[in-house]
């Protein structure tokens, strides 16, 4: 078991900052509102992500750390249209087969939190522990028990970018949440959250900058089913980089070359070719017409009918990128 786990670890747990995303994911599949990410040492010491969502039942948290326990999914229907960020119920017993870890929570009605340990993989029984409503999970000394693994770690700094590059682009996609990151003892980021369309700005100008912010052109369009919207940095824009490509596919983020390359000839159509375009873009579409589940940490997608999509892509930012000429 431990090392089934193990073994799953090496391809959910790549770093610190898929150990902050999968904790991360799990509150906001929770319905937390806010969420607080603290890190020591560029989250190879420590770990720690509290949410004020739901919790969990104290029945249920050793049930949480075991493999393929997932609460989420209950009928292959269910994977059909996946509507959670987790689905596969193995990133908690994986990143806890690899760190010291702690996850502590309490439901609204709880009279009181309940704690459970795990270390190496070896679970505890959970105790009765003061916690406020919802869920912390604390992660120690990731890869303690896995050498080779903890050799590939870089610098605290390095770390701490990937983690941040992570947030920001989550920060783009749910404005409604508030994200705090704090970094040895600092406070490092703050977004505010919200429902109103002011924050959504802010989160974009917090992101990608006052110049892209300027420079943006709001994309909103729908057709067969699928819907875009976001934003594309028009030409007078001049420091558009591949780092400043951000697709949500249902909310999720996602690397997907058909959608990229859609948007790259619209660009090249209208405008120049050759430079790398910036983008901001959410897919929305029908869960069944899209399979999340390709690959362990969630980061492609699959497309029942990718011509489809990668023409909707294309058409819609080409006639918006046409107007900016007009
Ligand atoms: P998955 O997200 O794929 O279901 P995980 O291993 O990430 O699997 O989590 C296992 C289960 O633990 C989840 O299905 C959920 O029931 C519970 N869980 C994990 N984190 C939280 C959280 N922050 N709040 C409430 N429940 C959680
Ligand atoms: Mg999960």
């Amino acid at each position: 078991e431990t090392l089934a786990n193990q073994i799953a670890a090496g391809e959910v747990v790549e770093r610190p900052a898929s150990v902050v995303k999968e904790l991360v994911e799990n509150a906001l599949d929770a319905g937390a509102g806010r969420v607080d990410i603290d890190l020591e040492e560029g989250g190879a010491r420590l770990i720690r992500v509290r949410d004020d969502g739901g919790g969990i039942a104290p029945e249920e948290l050793a049930l949480a750390v075991q493999r393929h326990a997932t609460s989420k999914i209950a009928t292959l229907d269910d994977l059909e249209a996946v509507a959670t960020l987790g689905f596969r119920g193995e990133a908690l017993p994986s990143i806890a087969s690899v760190s010291r870890f702690r996850i502590l929570s309490k439901r609204a009605h709880d009279p009181h939190g309940h704690a459970l340990e795990v270390e190496g993989g070896r679970v505890d029984k959970p105790v009765p522990v003061a916690h406020g409503e919802g869920t912390t999970v604390e992660v120690r000394d990731l890869f303690f028990n896995v050498p080779a693994r903890k050799k590939f770690m870089r610098a605290e700094r390095t770390e701490l970018g990937h983690i941040e590059e992570w947030l920001r682009s989550l920060a783009l996609a749910r404005p409604d949440v508030e994200l705090r990151l704090g970094h040895n003892g600092k406070a490092t980021r703050r977004y505010r959250g919200g429902q109103d369309a002011l924050i959504a700005d802010d989160r974009l100008l917090q992101t990608l900058g006052e110049e892209f912010t300027r420079n943006a052109l709001a994309v909103g369009h729908e057709a067969a089913g699928l819907a875009l919207r976001g934003w594309i940095a028009q030409p007078a824009y001049n420091r558009p980089s591949a780092d400043q490509q951000y697709l949500y596919v249902n909310g999720r983020s996602v690397r997907d070359r058909s959608i990229a390359h859609a948007v790259k000839m619209a660009y090249a159509d209208v405008l120049f070719h050759g430079r790398q375009p910036a983008y901001v873009l959410f897919l929305e579409l029908d869960p069944r017409r899209v399979d999340v589940n390709v690959h362990p940490a969630k980061h492609e997608v699959r497309f029942r009918d990718a011509r489809l999509v990668h023409d909707f892509v294309y058409r819609t930012l080409k006639d918006a990128l046409a107007q900016t000429r007009a």
